[in-house]
């Protein structure tokens, strides 16, 4: 089956979607992007994607080309046409096509604007869920703007391929502190001895996840405290349970950190029950 994608106001077969070489995305990451889970054909916690996707533009300074309601045309139709009610959405917006020079181009530079949809089976990412996952630990070796949703993630590809390549399936960024920011693709937390759960405060560090800001909810209405800070890799290691929130991967549990066992070893009953509670509230 053909996959379409959007680009710049035209929906094209993926094969024949281009952009230009002189378009800032490509030249100097230059670029946000954004990244909604589909189920039964509905985008999950839509409004927290586009706030997320409106701040990351106005912190970069690209005029938004669209509103919500525009966008959202452009994804029902995306998932029309590539017949996606299970899977995910992604949306790119550059400062779009310049001569390249470093500095701004133009004020009236129309940014680029790129969408794709594809299919993802639901069941295959509730099994990796069952079984839970291993991470390692990386440096953090990322800039200083973590919280924009920016494509210049050469750290994180580095990053994951290391955990690919060590048989794990994320990794998690330490900081110069030892403290843990977050996965290369997933917001870190642990449930520690007293029962509470910690996951870093959103500051410039981390991307701010619109799941685990959900998760944060969730686990506040079923009664568990929250403590927004850093934690070691040491805590994390000796906790209770530990696990990963995305938009992709929901609540996935953590069974070891550098090959250490967390608790029995096995996915812990919260991590379980929050990912219940996060798929149920659908
Ligand atoms: N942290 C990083 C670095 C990410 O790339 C992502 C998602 O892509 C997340 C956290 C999770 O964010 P969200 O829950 O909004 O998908």
């Amino acid at each position: 089956m053909t996959r379409f994608a959007y680009v710049n106001g035209r929906y094209l077969p993926q094969d024949e979607a281009l952009i230009h070489i002189e378009d800032r995305g490509f030249q100097f990451a230059d670029a946000i992007y954004e990244v909604w889970s589909v189920r039964s054909g509905e985008l999950l916690d839509a409004d927290g994607h586009f706030g997320r996707l409106e701040r990351s533009l106005a912190e970069l300074r690209i005029t938004n080309p669209k509103s919500r309601a525009g966008y959202r045309l452009v994804i029902a139709e995306l998932l029309r046409r590539n017949r996606v009610r299970d899977g995910l959405v992604y949306l790119q917006v550059s400062r779009g096509r310049a001569r390249r020079d470093h500095a701004f181009p133009a004020a009236q530079t129309r940014p680029t604007v790129v969408m794709t949809a594809k299919r993802l089976d639901p069941a295959a990412a509730d099994r990796r869920a069952d079984h839970g996952v291993a991470v390692i630990t990386r440096p953090d070796q990322r800039w200083a703007r973590c919280d924009i949703k920016t494509v210049n993630l050469l750290p994180n590809v580095l990053a994951k391929q290391a955990a690919i390549e060590a048989g794990a399936a994320e990794a998690w960024l330490v900081d110069e502190a030892g403290k843990v920011t977050e996965g290369s693709s997933t917001n870190a937390w642990i449930l520690n001895a007293e029962g509470v759960l910690v996951t870093r405060q959103a500051d410039h560090a981390i991307l701010h996840g619109i799941t685990r800001s959900t998760i944060m909810n969730r686990a506040a209405a079923l009664g568990y405290r929250v403590e927004e800070r850093a934690f070691s890799v040491e805590e994390a290691q000796t906790a209770r349970e530990a696990f990963m929130t995305s938009a992709t991967t929901f609540v996935t549990a953590i069974t070891s950190i550098d090959g250490r066992p967390v608790g029995n070893g096995a996915p812990g009953s919260v991590a379980i029950a929050l990912r219940e509670a996060y798929l149920e509230s659908l």
